[in-house]
Formats: structure tokens, C-alpha cells, sequence
């Protein structure tokens, strides 16, 4: 026998049956405001949580788009930090070595190397970040878990006179890849150009202060403290420098598919500064 709708008999194989008055209803009065539900009030009173949590929903979901949120997530600054500290160890190995290498000695070049791989390695790796997402592409800082590896293989056996610099890289996509919209050359280009560039700017801030603090006189600690501003320099242009090279992941292969005029004028000055700067070093 089948069961009949209470406000229009027809019949119905699945009947709804409301829950605040019980009786049976076909699909079109089976919402208690189609069939003058005597319930009514009841039925609506549960409805007014829903909206609130709704609001709630909302104001959680505002939350999770703020750009300050989105700006960085956790998983990446987790990346990023064991980044930093994976090259200022690195950094600091030739110190390891050194006959001076006393641990409150180390502890001050691991110190000096934070900051300057704060400006070097952090500034360069957030250009790349901040510039893809200027283009409107997805992108964020992942380590690279070889490359970290390597990066202190390499400074443990050259005993730190060779950074191998790639614990981990920023990953880009664009937001429409999918339906082959894919990011052309030209951005490719000069999304990975930005990351030298901003090495390049530290090292002419810190060769700036190198020249300029001894003639205004407070040459003293900066100077002479295991090298620092020498090394700061340094450190900016072989970041700047190592990551030019046209090979594999690195920016240079991306700059250099773009355009060989801009990744050799940027490139052979750079280089050369480079090999000045070690050469100063030594
Ligand atoms: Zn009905
Ligand atoms: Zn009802
Ligand atoms: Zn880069």
C-alpha cells in the first residue's frame, strides 16, 4: 500500500515524512513551509544555529584569505628556516678548520653567517616568491632535501671553501597551467632574474658600507670581526653568482632561455666580481 501525500494525495513510492509534524508528504510538500507545517515555528527554530555557524564559517574563511596569512605558511617557513641554517652551518665549516676556531670564535662566525644568508639567501629566495606572485602565480619556498644534503656534504669536504648553495628552491606554477596557459619565457625569466639581482643590491650595500665606514671613522669592530662586511660581500655575489650558472633547476638556465643578452650582461660582471671578491678574500 502506498503512502498518500497529507496536502495533495498523491501517492508515493518513498514518502518524506517531516519531522516536526510526522505526517507523509510528496517531494514538492515535504519542506514544512509547503505544507502550512503546524510545526512551523519549531522547524525553524533550528535554523537559526545554522546561520550563525554560517556566519562563523565566514569569518573563519575571511581569516584564512587575509593576504598576511596567505602570505606564508607554516610548512614554508619551517622550509625555509632549516634552509637558512643548513647554509650558515655550511658557511661557517671553513671556520671549523681554522687554528683560531674557538667555540665562542664559531659560534660568532655562525652568528655573522645567519645575517648574511638572512640578507643573501632569505632576500634572494623571497624576490622569487613575491615576484610570481605579483605575476599571479602560485608559489612557494620547498626544500630540497639532496640539495640540502649536498650543500653540507660539500662544505664538510671541500672544508668550506666550496658552498654548493641549493637547500631548496621556490616552487612556481602558474594558477592556469592546467588549461595551457602555461607562464611564457619572458615571466619565467624575469621571475628568476630578481633573485641574483637582489644578491647583487646586497653586496653593493655591504661593499658600500666597507668603503665608506672607514673614512667616517668606525672602521673598528665591523671591519675587523672575522672579516664580516669581506665576507658579506662575498657571500652576496656567489649566491648571486653560483645561481646564475644556465644549468638544470637553477635561475641562470631560466634567464638564459629568456634572453642571452640580459643573462651574460648580468652574468660576466658578476662573475668577475665574484673571483675579485674571493681574490680580496684570500
Ligand atoms: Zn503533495
Ligand atoms: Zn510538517
Ligand atoms: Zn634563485
Amino acid at each position: 500500500m502506498l503512502e498518500r501525500c497529507a496536502v495533495c494525495g498523491a501517492e508515493e513510492f518513498i514518502p518524506y515524512v517531516c519531522r516536526y509534524c510526522g505526517r507523509t508528504h510528496c517531494v514538492l510538500h515535504r519542506l514544512p513551509e509547503n505544507h502550512e507545517c503546524p510545526n512551523i515555528q519549531q522547524a525553524r527554530a533550528p535554523r537559526q544555529p545554522i546561520v550563525l555557524e554560517r556566519r562563523r564559517t565566514g569569518t573563519t574563511l575571511r581569516l584564512i584569505q587575509s593576504p598576511r596569512m596567505n602570505l606564508m605558511p607554516r610548512r614554508e617557513l619551517v622550509a625555509l628556516s632549516t634552509a637558512w641554517i643548513v647554509l650558515a652551518v655550511s658557511f661557517s665549516t671553513r671556520y671549523m678548520f681554522a687554528w683560531f676556531a674557538t667555540p665562542i670564535a664559531l659560534l660568532e662566525v655562525f652568528l655573522l653567517s645567519m645575517i648574511v644568508i638572512g640578507t643573501g639567501f632569505l632576500g634572494h629566495e623571497l624576490a622569487h616568491k613575491f615576484t610570481a606572485q605579483r605575476y599571479g602565480a602560485w608559489a612557494e619556498f620547498r626544500l630540497w632535501t639532496i640539495g640540502a644534503i649536498m650543500t653540507l656534504v660539500f662544505a664538510a669536504v671541500s672544508q668550506g671553501t666550496f658552498v654548493f648553495a641549493a637547500p631548496g628552491a621556490v616552487y612556481i606554477a602558474s594558477r592556469s597551467s592546467y588549461i595551457g596557459d602555461a607562464m611564457d619565457k619572458k615571466t619565467n625569466g624575469i621571475i628568476s632574474l630578481v633573485g641574483p639581482l637582489v644578491n647583487v643590491a646586497a653586496a653593493g650595500v655591504f661593499a658600500l658600507a666597507y668603503f665608506t665606514l672607514p673614512v667616517i671613522g668606525i672602521s673598528g669592530i665591523i671591519i675587523n670581526s672575522h672579516n664580516f662586511l669581506p665576507w658579506a660581500i662575498f657571500i652576496n655575489l656567489w649566491l648571486g653568482a653560483f645561481n646564475m650558472i644556465p644549468f638544470f633547476i637553477l635561475d641562470g638556465q631560466k634567464v638564459l632561455t629568456w634572453n642571452r643578452a640580459i643573462w651574460a650582461l648580468v652574468t660576466i660582471p658578476l662573475w668577475l666580481a665574484t673571483a675579485a671578491a674571493l681574490i680580496q678574500l684570500s
